[in-house]
């Protein structure tokens, strides 16, 4: 299989130079490898044909489906871009509008008016008229009249113009691997695939271009997918066991001093059973003589400021400084306010540097740390330029780590001879088959609990209609001396608009609720007003808060009861979870409304009614990826996987991901380094996969 990574997909029957480039510029097909792997998004049933107006009568979104009969007109509307061909097709139960945008004069020309035609193609609804775009026409007599099904191919409308549709795609495919007698050689270890009675490579491919029956197909889907996820797995395994076993760590035995006047004198209330655990886990990280990786997930309010800076203080007893990061200027500037304060009365000596530290400020923190004085360095990206040098950096903490990526997680290694000890916080919990899948190669500890005496928030859904009913309960809450929290979405497409609603909101705000002082914070001020305006609210002086979403993670004021959020329907899942977050931190009941418009879809409507029922971060992070998949999960993106998935998915695949894990553990257990002569093929596949390219020519 991987020797076709050599096979120019120019020299595969029917494709040609010219298709060839199209192919490549188009979906990145460069070999008739990355062909056999363009797997079909869905398959066509040959054998029936649809009537139109079963079609009027069905409900919810159609399949590709095929249509048999005759165009009864054709016209063409519109010029330049928006120029279009609508050809009215009927079967005689009922008419369907035919739709192309691109290529309409060549498509007029092909077609005539009474002939009749097959159709391939995906109905939908535009504005209430049944309607099909770009769909595949073809005279009965040569559309292909194999039975059974015929596989639908992802496609751009490039290709579809240029007559390289579904069809051609797989015939070449079917030509292609008729006429390839050899079976393709398998990548797998034959271990994984006998204990896993696994189709063969070949067979699955065979079988998910043209599937002998459901049943096959179903195995044949089950082995792609496996196979994508196994590299992943092992990738991740071989590195963190490699890791584990090679990379040397600072040693820290010592309880002493720091840790023991912060536990004793600091400590305002007791650690939770959550908390407890998790220092421990560390702990026994930092004395094993291996450098640490440790990712804490706990939810918002759970307390991972408190566990890090006692952890940092472990490594400040056994000499080394550490550091804290965080992703913007307001949550650095709140960490290094809740550190100093928490180990004020121990000296324990903590700066900060952000990039909008002063020359001179700058100057003494470069001085600190070169000659040890300062313990902890709280900040903001700005602590891993290189001109940042520690005396001893022993210990780093990176807080809402979905915005750090893992080239700067690197860079920290760059600024002692031994890296660091790395403890990544995030309140995004992950669920746990993509963590397995994303942060493979961090050890992960969870803070499950939250404080004792936490109330849940309550929330609520309101329409617009419902207004001066929140209105109402809002000036409960300021009257018994409380604050409030009013935000509104900000997204870069609609940047103009949600300003003006923010801004908006705010005057509102300031009229209503007269006479208690408004701040307002969004993302586009400049960072000192915005500060201004945060600590107005943070120090009570104001008693309401209209801000975008840049209130979103970290912000910490007790005193805020209430959270009015606007236009919820607009956030994701996560997001709301996140900002809900920032109330229900005192010892008072506290409450979540989200706003929203009446007309909302019925996904909306769940959504939000997800929020109302649960405030289990992980409930709704499950929730979420169902409803958006993995990829738009924050911070995911960015963590890298090696390599496009091409069947799999993360979000709904999470059984074929334990699965591909377990094998892959039981496979290095056995061969660590895949050096095994019945595994040698495997490893060169994976390294290819990973793009650490092999010669093939020396292997198949
Ligand atoms: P997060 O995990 O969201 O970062 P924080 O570390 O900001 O949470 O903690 C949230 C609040 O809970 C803070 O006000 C903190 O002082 C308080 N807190 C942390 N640990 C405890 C505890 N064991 N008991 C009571 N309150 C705690
Ligand atoms: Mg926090």
């Amino acid at each position: 299989m991987f020797a076709l990574k050599r096979f120019d997909i120019q020299y595969v029957k029917g494709i040609g130079p010219e298709r060839g480039k199209l192919l490549t510029s188009e979906l990145g097909i460069r070999t008739a490898f990355d062909l056999l792997r363009h797997y079909p998004t869905g398959y066509i049933d040959r054998t029936k044909t649809y009537s139109i107006r079963s079609l009027h009568q069905a409900t919810g979104e159609f399949p590709s489906l095929q249509l048999r009969g005759r165009f009864v007109s054709f016209n063409i509307i519109g010029e330049g871009a928006s120029m279009r061909l609508i050809g009215l097709f009927t079967d005689g139960t009922a008419t369907i509008d035919c739709v192309w945008f691109r290529g309409v004069r060549e498509t007029r020309k092909r077609l005539a008016t009474g002939r009749e035609y097959v159709l391939f193609g995906k109905p939908s609804y535009f504005h209430d008229i049944l309607q099909m775009t770009h769909p595949e026409v073809d005279p009965p007599e040569t559309a292909d009249n194999a039975p059974g099904v015929r596989a639908v191919y992802p496609l751009t409308e490039k290709l579809r113009q240029r007559n390289l549709g579904s069809k051609a795609l797989h015939t070449a495919i079917v030509n292609f691997l008729n006429a390839h007698k050899t079976p393709l050689r398998d990548p797998l270890p034959p271990s994984v695939i006998q204990s896993l009675g696994l189709l063969s490579i070949d067979e699955a491919i065979r079988n998910i271009h043209f599937p002998q029956s459901p049943k096959k197909l179903e195995r044949a889907k089950l082995r792609l997918k496996f196979e994508e996820l196994f590299y992943i797995q092992t990738d991740m395994l071989m590195r963190s066991r490699q890791r584990k076993s090679m990379i040397q760590g600072y040693i820290m035995p010592h309880i002493g001093k720091w840790f023991n006047d912060f536990y004793h004198n600091c400590l305002p209330f007791d650690l939770t059973g959550a908390q407890k655990r998790v220092i421990k886990e560390i702990r026994a990280d930092i004395i094993s003589g291996r450098q640490m990786n440790r990712l804490v997930q706990g939810d918002v309010g759970s307390g991972k400021t408190l566990v890090a800076l006692m952890s940092m203080l472990l490594a400040i007893d056994n000499g080394y400084q550490a550091c804290l990061m965080a992703p913007t200027e307001i949550l650095a500037t709140q960490h290094y306010e809740t550190i100093s304060n928490l180990a004020a009365k121990i000296g324990l000596n903590v700066k900060l540097l952000t990039g909008s530290t002063r020359t001179k400020q700058r100057r003494l923190i470069d001085e600190g740390l070169r000659d040890g004085s300062i313990h902890i360095l709280v900040g903001t990206h700005a602590v891993i330029e290189e001109k940042v040098v520690f005396n001893r950096l022993g210990f780093a903490v990176i807080d809402e780590q979905h915005r750090f990526g893992v080239a700067q997680r690197a860079r920290l290694w760059q600024k002692s001879d031994i890296p660091p000890h790395v403890l990544v916080m995030t309140a995004t919990p992950i669920p746990r088959t993509l963590a397995m899948t994303v942060y493979g190669d961090l050890d992960v500890s969870v803070i499950d609990e939250l404080p004792p005496g936490r109330k849940p928030v309550s929330t609520v859904l309101r329409y617009d209609e419902q207004r001066t009913r929140v209105i109402n309960g809002i000036r409960t809450q300021l009257a018994a001396g409380h604050q409030v929290y009013i935000v509104y979405p900000l997204v870069k497409e609609n940047e103009k608009l949600d300003l003006k609603s923010v801004t908006e909101g705010f005057e509102a705000a300031q009229k209503i609720f007269a006479p208690y002082k408004v701040a307002l914070v969004h993302g586009k001020m400049k960072s000192a007003e915005k500060d201004q305006q945060m600590s107005l609210f943070a120090s009570g002086e104001a008693a309401i808060l209209v801000a975008t979403t840049v209130i979103e993670v970290g912000v910490n004021v007790p005193n805020a009861t209430t959270m009015v959020i606007e236009n919820a329907e607009r956030f994701g899942l996560s997001q709301l979870h996140q900002l809900r977050g920032r109330v229900g931190r005192g010892g008072d009941r506290s409450h979540c409304i989200l706003m929203s418009k009446h007309n909302i879809g019925n996904d909306t409507r769940k959504r939000l009614e997800l929020m109302t029922s649960t405030t289990d971060g992980f409930i709704i992070a499950e929730a979420d990826m169902q409803m958006r998949g993995p990829g738009d999960i924050e911070g995911t993106a960015q963590s890298g996987l090696p390599f496009d998935l091409k069947i799999a998915n993360l979000a709904h695949d999470g059984q074929i991901i334990q699965m591909a894990r377990r094998a892959a553990e039981a496979l290095l257990d056995s061969d660590p380094s895949l050096s095994a002569n019945e595994n040698r093929f495997f490893a060169s596949a994976l390294a290819s996969m990973l793009n650490r390219e092999t010669d093939w020519s020396r292997i198949s």
